[in-house]
């Protein structure tokens, strides 16, 4: 069933900046909202504290939220995520890799290699160190429903077309593809599930922080078949879907959610 009763989740980058809705809260709250006990990490003590506030004031059944503010490109930090969980909930069965930045700025040509380094770090190590020690806590869950865990790392549809101004945001979220195809190869024999959801250009803090204009929003909306801007609840729809029972049969995919753009 879509109820992910007595399940618990992490969400990295769950926080956003305001009242906003980003993809990483949006995941917190509806994997909540189908039962789920969320871990809402986030380098914002502030950020994260607002999105298990606002899972907290809405609860309507078993499910529960806490706070972590931590960095996730720090290793250590990342075993004390995963520690901090099985601690509070007693166990752990989705992890969505949701945090992400824009990073460096700039081509080959002009690109700052200390910062394209960190961009890396934040986007795609990040991913491999929440994995490596959920992982090992996920294969102690009981294959009864025929999966055991489900990753759920953030791409974004820059990876699958490369049309970006800067070089490390597409190339990192097409290195966060084949991180999802490798795992999903690996940890198939340990019955947990890895995939990748692949948003086009939405509406959350993330790119109205970096000035997204209304004609930058406008132009996007015609560019996309449905003609129509998406929002962080549209793709916490995709990662909730892939977290969820009824995906049992499904690893080592990408879910474009971007109202059509990429078949335009
Ligand atoms: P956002 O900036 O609103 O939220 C990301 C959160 O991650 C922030 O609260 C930030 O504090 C946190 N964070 C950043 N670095 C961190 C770190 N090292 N450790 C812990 N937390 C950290 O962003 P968003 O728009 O919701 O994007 C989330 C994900 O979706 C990213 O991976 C992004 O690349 C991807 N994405 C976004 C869009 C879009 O249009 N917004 C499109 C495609 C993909």
């Amino acid at each position: 069933s879509r109820s992910l009763k007595g399940y618990v989740a992490i969400v990295t980058g769950a926080g956003s900046a305001d009242e906003g809705i980003g993809n990483g809260r949006a995941s917190a709250i509806l994997l909540a909202e189908a039962g789920c006990s969320v871990v809402c990490v986030d380098l914002s003590a502030t950020y994260a504290e607002k999105t298990a506030s606002m899972i907290e004031a809405d609860r309507t059944g078993s499910q529960s939220a806490i706070a972590l503010s931590a960095n996730v490109t720090d290793e250590l930090q990342c075993k004390s995520i995963v520690q901090s969980t099985v601690e509070k909930y007693g166990r752990l069965d989705i992890l969505v890799n949701n945090v992400g930045i824009m990073g460096a700025k700039g081509t080959a040509e002009t690109v700052d290699m200390a910062e394209w380094d960190v961009g890396m770090r934040v986007n795609v190590s990040s991913m491999v160190m929440m994995a490596k020690y959920a992982i090992p806590e996920m294969k102690k869950n009981d294959n009864a429903k025929g999966w055991r865990g489900a990753i759920v790392n953030m791409g974004s549809i820059t990876g699958l077309m490369g049309g970006a101004p800067s070089l490390l945001y597409p190339t990192s979220k097409g290195a966060v593809m084949n991180l999802t195809r490798s795992m999903a190869n690996h940890h198939a024999p340990d019955g947990i599930r890895v995939n990748c959801v692949c948003p086009g250009m939405l509406y959350t803090p993330m790119t109205y922080g970096f000035g997204m204009t209304e004609e930058m929003r406008k132009t996007r909306r015609e560019q996309s078949l449905l003609k129509t801007e998406g929002t962080g609840w549209d793709c916490g729809a995709a990662v909730r879907f892939l977290a969820c029972d009824e995906a049992r049969w499904i690893t080592g995919t990408t879910l474009t959610v971007d109202a059509g753009l990429t078949s335009s």
